[in-house]
């Protein structure tokens, strides 16, 4: 894990599920974390227990809805550290529902924040690695990101857009590493955003074989490992029971 230490890593998401235990792993590893997210207590006491530990966190109230929020977060992140080596597009939400149940608010808010967050972290981070001439994107999508089940339409619609603009973005840079983190059930607070009874109880069944978060900072940390000619375009990390 030698190409991990020092480098400056952005979190988006960090407050809580994958993008908090992904900060853990990276900073044990002795990457300079930057965490983001709108529940900044959360992100305090994440920040001071790496540091507590050791390693090195800043954090920064982040809102990826919005463009100059994503900006002012990397711009924070070079004030602090003077480069930009990756970052993890992980904030994310996940309101399952049918169709029919016509929750148009919830549709809307998971193309703001999975599909516009996402771009808005490449369209603010793009520029810094492009002036350093290197940098690794780092896209949380979901196995909801190649099949889709009744339900989650449109959570899957976002999760293939994460996946087609990563790839469109991997096509484009040929010294910018780009990898999509695929992972399959999760313990975290992701199904916290479910409204609709019917895809609680669904959810409820599904989770019982979730993974702990860490298994996927694991993955994110292996990816950033590798040596910077080489690039883990994909990694798929599900429960080993998992049907899906
Ligand atoms: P959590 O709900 O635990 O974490 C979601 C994170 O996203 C929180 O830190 C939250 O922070 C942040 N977030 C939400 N909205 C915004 C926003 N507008 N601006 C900034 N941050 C925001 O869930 P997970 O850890 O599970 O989810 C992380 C990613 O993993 C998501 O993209 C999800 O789709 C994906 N994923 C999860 C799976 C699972 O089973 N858990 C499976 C496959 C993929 P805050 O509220 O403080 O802003």
């Amino acid at each position: 894990m030698s190409n991990i230490a020092n480098k400056v890593v952005l979190i988006t998401g960090a407050s809580s599920g994958i993008g908090e235990a992904t900060a853990r792993v990276l900073a044990q590893k002795g990457a300079r974390v930057v965490l983001g997210a709108r529940r900044t207590d959360r992100l305090k006491t994440l920040a001071g227990a790496i540091e507590a530990g050791g390693g090195t966190a800043r954090f920064r109230a982040l809102d990826v809805t919005r463009l100059d929020d994503m900006e002012a977060f990397v711009a924070f992140a070079m004030a602090e550290f003077g480069r930009v080596d990756a970052i993890v597009n992980n904030a994310g939400l996940m309101p399952l529902s049918p169709l029919a149940a016509r929750k148009i608010d919830e549709w809307n808010r998971m193309i703001d924040v999975n599909i516009r967050g996402v771009l808005h972290g490449i369209a603010a981070a793009l520029p810094v690695m492009k002036s350093q001439g290197n940098g690794h994107v780092i896209n949380v999508a979901s196995i909801g990101g190649h099949l889709v089940y009744p339900t989650a339409a449109v959570y899957c619609a976002t999760k293939f857009a994460v996946v087609a603009i990563s790839e469109g973005l991997r096509q484009e840079n040929d010294n910018i590493r780009v990898t999509v983190i695929t992972p399959g059930v999760v313990q975290s607070e992701l199904a916290a955003t479910i409204t609709d009874p019917g895809s609680q109880k669904m959810m409820e069944d599904f989770r019982r074989i979730a993974m702990p978060p860490e298994a996927i900072g694991r993955a994110i940390a292996y990816a950033i490992s590798q040596p910077d000619d080489i690039d883990l375009s994909e990694i798929i990390v599900r429960p080993t029971a998992s049907p899906y």
